[in-house]
């Protein structure tokens, strides 16, 4: 792994900057390539993250596991994380406060992944990083701000209440990966929302 991933790894596992550190199991720092083209941005952990340790490993992440292999990209490929890094009790949003107080990590790992494209996952990500809404209005569209690029997808957890958001989340993980497939040609996109304009 990469020593500077590492580092922040370690200090997400120490990390008692705020109130849910009292009350989590294990922290959950990102995880997977910090090589790729993606990074993935969910909420926070869930109950099953919180026993492991490790992100998207509930039935949230074996919607995610599906779709990217229904893209043809396998779930080792990419980085995948969380907005915040410790589970609120009984899966409740995280604060802004707590969003804020774990903001910096997220921000670290970004800056050292350099990926093409961060792909956030529902309502919250969407919510701290971009101060969006309505997620489900906005999905599989592309968004540039500050220099980097963003794709809006719901999170994967809509989909256990919501059957026919399995459909919307396939197409729009198929979508992203055409889009990294672009990029990586060097190609221009176009983009939906642009914030630098
Ligand atoms: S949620 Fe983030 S800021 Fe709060 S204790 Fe966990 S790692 Fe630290």
């Amino acid at each position: 792994m990469d020593s500077k991933v590492e580092e922040i790894r370690q200090k997400v596992i120490k990390c008692t900057k705020c109130d849910l550190s009292k009350t989590r199991t294990n922290s959950v720092p990102g995880k997977g390539n910090f090589q790729s083209d993606v990074v993935f941005v969910g909420e926070a952990p869930g109950r099953n993250e919180d026993k492991k340790g490790e992100p998207f490993v509930g039935i949230a992440g074996q919607r995610l596991s599906g779709a990217l292999e229904n893209a043809g990209i396998s779930r080792e490929s990419i980085y995948i994380t969380n907005v915040v890094k410790c589970r609120p009790p009984n899966n409740r949003v995280p604060t802004v406060s707590e969003r804020d107080m774990c903001h910096d990590y997220l921000q670290k790992e970004i800056s050292i992944i350099k990926p093409k494209i961060i792909c956030i996952l529902g309502n919250t990500a969407f919510n701290s990083i971009l101060g969006g809404s309505e997620i489900t209005k906005y999905r599989g569209k592309i968004v540039k701000k500050d220099e980097r690029y963003y794709f809006l997808t719901v999170h994967p957890a809509a989909t256990i209440y919501n059957q026919e958001l399995i459909t919307v989340l396939n197409q729009d993980i198929i979508k992203l990966f055409d889009l990294i497939r672009e990029l990586k040609k060097g190609k221009q996109i176009s983009i939906d929302i642009d914030y630098s304009a």
